[in-house]
């Protein structure tokens, strides 16, 4: 069952620039709709609509996160990962890699490309030895200014 988008689409672009498969087809400011033969049901255009008007495939509204920054992302335990290299190739957006790692024998997986990644979390459903956990990255802290 594929995403689907809903008449609350304004044709901002935002989900077909992010969707990593070209599921989403729509010209500038007009209705878009998902091709439901190309979408993995990665959510990454429910997470960047500014209209919420995406569904997924159960029907459920998505919820948009507004800041990219805030989007989780995969965070690999080097002691657990075993180098299968099962996440790296599942990535639909490509930005893991693997790399020697903290005197480990084998390579350890990690985020190689941080901002290509879309928060899917197919690596983490994937890993077979649940090495991987999407985390929401720490955010800078904001200076309060004493009045
Ligand atoms: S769920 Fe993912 S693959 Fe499907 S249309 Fe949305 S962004 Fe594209
Ligand atoms: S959550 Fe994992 S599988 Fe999904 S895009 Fe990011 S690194 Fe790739």
């Amino acid at each position: 069952m594929a995403y689907r988008i809903t008449t609350e689409c304004n044709g901002c672009t935002a989900c077909v620039r992010l969707c990593p498969t070209g599921a989403i087809a729509g010209e500038r400011k007009a209705l878009h709709a998902v091709n439901p033969s190309l979408c993995i049901e990665c959510g990454a255009c429910g997470r960047v609509c500014p209209q919420d008007a995406v569904q997924d495939a159960f029907g459920i509204a998505c919820r948009r996160i507004p800041k990219l920054s805030l989007w989780p992302k995969p965070v690999v335990d080097a002691k657990i990962c075993v180098s299968c290299r099962i996440c790296i190739e599942g990535c639909p957006a490509s930005c893991l890699a693997g790399r020697m790692d903290g005197g480990e024998k084998h390579e350890i997986a990690f985020l190689a490309e941080p901002k290509a990644c879309i928060s899917c979390g197919f690596c983490e459903a994937d890993c077979p030895v649940e090495a991987i956990r999407l985390v929401v990255p720490e955010q800078p802290a904001v200076e309060v200014k004493q009045s």
